[in-house]
């Protein structure tokens, strides 16, 4: 049950003036990509995994990696000393791709070029992989699924950082098929294994297949069931979110990839008999749909049946409707706008892969980095200032004071991008550089924030406006006419 008091006032009213503007306290606050007006939003929509249900890192991650660690000596025949491996929270960032070829795991930015290289638990210095990647550059659109993964959700974390783990173990013994212990190999050299031992390939696939078991199998989901409170948290402020939206008159959906009988009990922890007048989890939402199925559920879809919800076996029948109180699997995005007599643009799925959603994500520029941030920003200028006034007249041979500011710039870098993870940085970003990560939630999500439940701290007309951004030269531009001369 949630408190008296946070049904009083349950809204932190601080607000932080900038520039004039009036701005929600940073933590609150939902960001725009795209222009959104919740007045013309009729459903929203809500993923479960991740979204409505936040694992607590790194419990989780660490049961995750046990499980994974047991199904690769009970059914591929690892060593049990691998049991010894333990989740390191400081290793993966989201949005990271393993090269199977060569087991390195890269952070790239929007073209492929790569940011960081790490492989194993070691940094990998940029003259180290030029002989795997010569451009320095890689196609991860054109290779995913095939020599490339990408760890795109945060069930992909403890994934990441267990392969790194994997592949020093297996190295330091000279078990996999790389051509020196520790070192990486070459774009020429032979990845096939010949003499049994693993590849970098090989090793992925297993871990890769025995962590599709765990969550296709009920281990990972009744280890889970059994002790809800240790592995997902519980936020008062979401009942009451959903209370405000059924009032204002909007209408809620739930569309979860997880099994009916997973979905239940973890949404009935979250939400069952949490707020005056809603005896269960369903009470709150108008359309339930289990073992959705996305990405297909956004294409092509599946067949829509209707879950028996005391034995969980599933019905099919034309169903004609949703019926509120029911539950669903399957179906598909056109189907749900017909039964729901809706535009795509009427509805806003809130959810964390980076490929349908609003996006949650956490990772945010704290007051230490938005210093070290700013030290970056100001070594820049002092760089762009070293070179006022000179044209092609000026001797290069000349000895200028840039290569101090450079290997300043290059230092500043590297502690802004350790301050948030000592082997990728930040997920959004390495220096000034965009990451993949960051370009997909600019490109697929129209709005993107820290935790679903800050819709709590908008109201239900709110108009998202994005601010234009200026290209370089319209910049330019305007900074001329601020000072009263126009450009040709
Ligand atoms: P959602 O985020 O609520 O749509 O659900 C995510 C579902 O996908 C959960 O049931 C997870 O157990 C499952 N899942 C996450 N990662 C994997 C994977 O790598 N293989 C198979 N299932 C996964
Ligand atoms: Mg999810």
């Amino acid at each position: 049950m949630y408190s008296e008091a946070m049904k009083q006032n349950p809204i932190d009213t601080s607000t932080v003036i900038n520039n004039g503007k009036y701005r929600r306290p940073v933590d609150h606050r939902i960001f725009v990509n795209r222009t959104v007006n919740l007045n013309n939003i009729e459903y929203f929509g809500f993923d479960m995994d991740y979204t409505l249900a936040n694992y607590i890192s790194p419990v989780f991650e660490s049961m995750c990696t046990k499980l994974i660690l047991q199904r690769l000596v009970d059914s591929k025949g690892y060593p049990p000393e691998i049991l010894q491996i333990t989740y390191d929270p400081s290793f993966a960032v989201r949005g990271t791709f393993l090269d199977k070829r060569h087991g390195n795991i890269l952070k790239v930015d929007h073209y492929g070029f790569i940011l960081q290289c790490v492989h194993g638990k070691k940094v990998v210095k940029r003259s180290d992989y030029v002989h795997c990647y010569p451009d320095f550059l890689i196609h991860p659109e054109a290779e995913i699924g095939d020599r490339y993964f990408c760890y795109d959700t945060l069930f992909g974390i403890p994934e990441a950082s267990l392969y790194a783990s994997m592949v020093d173990y297996f190295e330091k013994s000279n078990f996999i098929a790389c051509k020196e212990s520790g070192q990486v190999t070459s774009d020429s050299d032979e990845q096939v294994d010949q003499d049994a031992r693993l590849s970098y390939w090989s090793l992925f696939d297993d871990i890769r297949e025995c962590v599709q078991a765990i969550h296709s199998d009920s281990s990972l989901k009744t280890t889970v069931m059994a002790d809800l409170d240790k592995y997902i948290k519980k936020d008062e402020r979401l009942p009451l979110l959903f209370d405000r939206m059924r009032k204002a008159g909007k209408k809620i959906f739930l569309l979860t990839n997880s099994e009916y009988f997973y979905t239940n009990a973890v949404m009935a922890y979250l939400l069952d008999k949490s707020i005056d007048g809603y005896e269960k989890w369903t009470d709150f939402f108008d359309i339930i749909i289990t073992n959705g199925q996305k990405p297909k559920f956004f294409k092509e879809g599946t067949t829509l049946r209707e879950v028996d919800q005391a034995t969980g076996s599933l019905k099919l029948s034309a169903v004609k409707g949703f019926k509120k109180g029911s539950v669903y699997t399957g179906g598909s995005f056109s189907l749900f706008k017909k039964f729901t007599k809706t535009k795509g643009s009427e509805v806003l799925y809130v959810g964390d892969n980076i490929f349908h959603d609003i996006i949650e994500t956490n990772n945010w520029m704290t007051k230490r980095s938005t210093e070290m941030w700013a030290k970056v920003n100001t070594l820049e200028y002092l760089r762009a200032e070293s070179f006022k006034g000179l044209d092609s007249s000026y001797p290069i041979t000349t000895k200028r004071d840039e290569v101090p500011v450079k290997q300043q710039i290059v230092k500043a870098q590297e502690e802004l991008n350790a301050h948030f993870n000592s082997y990728f940085g930040s997920t959004f970003r390495s220096g000034t550089r965009e990451s993949y990560f960051s370009t997909q939630v600019q490109r697929f999500a129209d709005l993107y924030c820290s935790d679903a439940v800050l819709l709590l701290y908008y109201p239900f007309n709110y108009y998202f406006s994005t601010i234009p951004t200026l290209l370089p030269h319209e910049r330019a531009a305007l900074r001329q006419f601020e000072k009263g001369t126009t450009v040709a």
